[in-house]
């Protein structure tokens, strides 16, 4: 079907890119080498969905009635698979530019990780692909001839051994799309059977919906793949496994799903779509994709592969493909975004997702944990985005709580109905993490009158926090808030005897004052603490303050506002700091008490700055006038 015509050769060389690649793929010993069929299929179906998407417009182009598929040839004898389509081929220029740089996201992935460890390669090239080179894999020798789908365009033919350089020739080829001949190497000829060929179809492109046909050099075609459109069907006619077969082949994911969603409806849009959240938030040690969207169809015609209009950005994890006969077969790629159809679409998808997710966290709480541990950031990301759905989310959101287990989640709901009677709010910490947040001397309070807090420890809970402000009517309230209105409690007093003495207590705090100077907006007693010592209040107001965890992160030399620290009258080491200043002023060991004091605060807090090195210095003439004692 194709030859070669007789023009002079053109070698080029690869780019240094294409060549490291090229080198790591030939040495490697990734044992799934079957996967580079998975890439050539992916492509080719690629391709003929551009010339049926084409096609809806044009009618001028090569072959308009060829019959859109793909067929492997296998020739066992000469070690040789052939690999057609009928899709939107590539002229010359085209070659060079596909099939001489780095096209692939997972290519570059690869090589941006190539350094890093033999696991994170494997897993790009089994999880992510790392697209045409991987042919490399099993070639020795690789030719590509190619009609583009412009009449006037002429054929050409692409040629490599894997090496440093390719060629390129025109050629003879008077119908549509491409062609790869694959020679393969010694150790692959076992790639060389049809058998081997409808396997690997059916296991990773059998959802591909142009028929692939196989053959060998005897005998009859036939269609490897199923080509059903999973999301066409009647709900209760998929088995779940179909669902996870799937969605495995669209996201080259090696886990099952935790969930999928079957959608059917046709107001008010036609829709046919199948929704999944997978297991996991990233792959191995990958990051999401960067191209996350869903694919969009209109009446089984690929509209566009990657659409992130369809749902709202923070649910950017949900995989899956939305096919819509209202969606105008003629729309572009630009439009869909603007379609009327696209925003009914979202809003039915978007209300759809959360229905689920309510109803999974009713009726399977460990699965839906297993969700929350995931994708919950995802959900309080959607807080304070997504202002329409917001009570939605929120009866979505899992914390926990000074009061939950380890692995047991809160819901607001739960909170609210064990509330104190005369408790007025919400009350939450914010910490790095769950250890921190528990050692956190505003708790005293609330621990000992067994009122709860909850845990805030994600990264965005300081901005969702100060965007919520309440919830089911109930003021959120962070407890480390200067201003915090606590009902007193006249039993609990500690008797004077055991408090620094008033005029002692007095002295402490101005020489506190003076030591931290502008590192505190003000030193104070503090009536709240129990166990602590000390603890350090925010002055500002709410937004400001729960802002500061975020920015604390996002921010490399961002400095907090200075805090007020307050000091327990009742605990030991102030009453006996008291003590030593009032009875020696000039005691070397009041200041560096002090400030580690203070500077304990900050590590509790997870924003220590100073230097660790002075502090050993400090820790350690406190520790030798313990031992002199
Ligand atoms: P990706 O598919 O992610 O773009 P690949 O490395 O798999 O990256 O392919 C590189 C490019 O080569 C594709 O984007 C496409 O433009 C071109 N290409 C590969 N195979 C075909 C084919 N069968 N028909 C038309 N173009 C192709
Ligand atoms: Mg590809």
């Amino acid at each position: 079907m194709s030859e070669p015509v007789e023009t002079p050769l053109e070698s080029l060389e690869y780019r240094t890119e294409v060549k490291q690649l090229l080198d790591i793929l030939a040495h490697s010993l990734y044992t799934d080498r079957e996967i580079f069929l998975r890439e050539l299929i992916s492509n080719a179906s690629d391709a003929l969905n551009r010339i049926q998407f084409e096609m809806l417009t044009n009618h001028e182009v090569v072959d308009p009635d060829a019959e859109l598929a793909i067929h492997i040839e296998v020739d066992d004898e000469a070690k040789v698979i052939t690999l057609r389509d009928s899709g939107i081929g590539m002229n010359r220029d085209e070659m060079v530019e596909n099939l001489g740089t780095i096209a692939h996201s997972g290519a570059r992935t690869f090589l941006e990780k190539a350094g890093e460890g033999k696991s994170t390669q494997e897993e790009i090239i089994g999880q992510f692909g790392v697209g045409f080179y991987s042919v490399f894999m099993v070639a020795e020798d690789v030719v590509v001839t190619s009609r583009s789908y412009r009449p006037q365009d002429d054929a050409a033919q692409w040629e490599s051994k894997g090496d440093s350089r390719f060629s390129l020739a025109a050629a003879e080829k008077r119908d549509r799309g491409t062609e790869i001949r694959i020679k393969l190497k010694e150790d692959a000829a076992e790639f060389a059977s049809t058998w081997r060929m409808e396997s690997i179809v059916k296991k990773h492109s059998d959802y591909v919906s142009f028929p692939i046909y196989v053959k060998g050099t005897e005998g009859e075609a036939k269609v490897a793949n199923r080509r059903t459109a999973l999301w066409r069907q009647s709900p209760s006619k998929v088995e779940a496994g179909e669902y996870d077969d799937f969605y495995k082949q669209l996201t080259f994911d090696d886990q099952d799903p935790l969930l999928h969603i079957h959608m059917v409806a046709d107001a008010p849009a036609n829709v046919r779509s199948i929704l999944y959240v997978p297991t996991r938030r990233e792959r191995g040690s990958l990051r999401m994709r960067p191209d996350h969207g869903l694919r969009l169809y209109s009446r089984k015609i690929l509209i566009q592969e990657h659409n992130k209009d369809l749902l709202p950005e923070y649910m950017r994890f949900v995989e899956g493909v939305v096919d819509s006969e209202d969606l105008p077969l003629n729309v572009s790629r630009e439009t869909v975004q603007s379609n009327p159809v696209t925003r009914q679409l979202r809003k039915a998808l978007t209300g759809r997702l959360l229905k689920d997710l309510k109803n999974l966290a009713e009726q399977d709480a460990d699965k839906y944990g297993a969700f929350w541990t995931e994708f919950g950031v995802f959900v309080k990301e959607g807080i304070t985005a997504d202002f329409a759905n917001r009570e939605s989310l929120q009866e979505l959101l899992r914390f926990r709580s000074t009061r939950s287990g380890a692995d047991e989640w809160v819901t607001v709901k739960q909170y609210v109905e064990r509330m104190k009677p005369d408790q007025a709010a919400i009350y939450f910490i914010l910490g790095d993490s769950l250890k921190s947040a528990a050692r956190s001397p505003h708790l005293d309070y609330f621990r000992k009158h067994d009122i709860e807090v909850l845990y805030l420890t994600d990264f965005i809970d300081g901005y969702m926090a100060s965007q919520l402000r309440e919830i089911e009517g109930k003021p959120l309230q962070n407890v480390d808030d200067a201003n915090l209105e606590l009902p007193k409690d006249e039993a609990a007093e500690t008797p004077e005897a055991n408090q620094a003495g008033q005029e002692a207590f007095d002295q402490l705090v101005t020489r506190a004052r003076a030591v931290l100077g502008e590192r505190v907006r003000d030193v104070r007693e503090g009536k709240t603490l129990v166990d602590s010592p000390a603890r350090l209040v925010s002055p500002d107001d709410g937004f400001e303050r729960d802002m500061q965890y975020v920015r604390r992160i996002l921010e490399e030399d961002y400095v907090a506002p200075a805090k007020i620290l307050e000091l327990n009258r009742s605990h030991p080491i102030v009453v006996n700091l008291a003590n030593l200043l009032s009875s020696n002023a000039e005691s070397s060991l009041v200041n560096p008490a002090v400030e580690q004091l203070f500077d304990n605060l900050q590590l509790l807090d997870g924003a220590y700055q100073g230097s660790v090195a002075d502090m050993v210095v400090r820790i350690q003439q406190l520790m030798a006038a313990a031992l002199e004692k």
